[in-house]
């Protein structure tokens, strides 16, 4: 707890001064631009990755960066999140951003990782049937770095339908006023790849808009 308490008064001391007028602007509202769904995993963070300041993203994370697609069976708090955002904070990009080694994916994939955990079990079933809505035959393991990594771009890019299931994401695509993106970011070396429709392949973030 030391970490955080120290983390805290440095917060206090040395940083909030310095972005006081910032956070007096957001104080009373925000407007992030982004929607951005990632894993829980503590080796992604999204602020430090693209730079973003607070009001910047409005932050959605579960394990395995999943989004239920609608529903009866959809119900909970990411598909809430994303009716917030696109409905009441009309964000003008969703981002779905997938990781290397990604321990959810991995479980999806070995069964056996979850067997103890009656919760997690079920919600991985999102990434299995994700995973089946791409049409490339996936590997059957994901032992190697490069099997997991073909998993977890594979349940991005499933992710992304269930998305367009949503109602709210449905009418706001079909008005051109929201654009949908699936990424994947490498721990390892810091690079973000994004999911390019057109060449049914993750691309070098810098080389696309990403848009969907
Ligand atoms: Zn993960």
């Amino acid at each position: 707890m030391q970490k955080l308490i120290d983390g805290y008064r440095r917060f206090r001391a040395e940083i909030f001064p310095g972005m006081r007028d910032h956070f007096h602007l957001l104080a009373e509202s925000q407007s992030p631009q982004f929607l951005f769904i990632t894993c829980c995993d503590s080796r992604v963070v999204p602020d430090l990755i693209f730079q973003t300041e607070p009001g910047d993203m409005f932050l959605c994370r579960n394990v395995g960066n999943v989004v239920p697609p609608a529903g009866e069976l959809g119900r909970g708090g990411t598909s809430a999140t994303i009716e917030y955002a696109v409905e009441v904070l009309k964000v003008p990009h969703i981002i779905i951003c997938g990781h290397s080694d990604c321990g959810a994916v991995r479980a999806a994939m070995q069964p056996e990782l979850a067997r103890h955990l009656p919760l997690v079990r079920p919600w991985l079933h999102y990434v299995e049937e994700a995973q089946a809505v791409g049409t490339r035959a996936l590997p059957s393991t994901c032992n190697s770095d490069a099997e997991l990594r073909e998993c977890v771009h594979a349940n991005v890019v499933g992710q992304l339908a269930n998305l367009r299931t949503h109602a709210s994401v449905a009418r706001a695509l079909a008005a051109h006023t929201l654009q949908i993106h699936g990424w994947y970011y490498d721990i390892l070396s810091g690079a973000v790849e994004a999911y390019a429709p057109d060449q049914r392949a993750f691309v070098p973030l810098e080389s696309t808009t990403a848009t969907q």
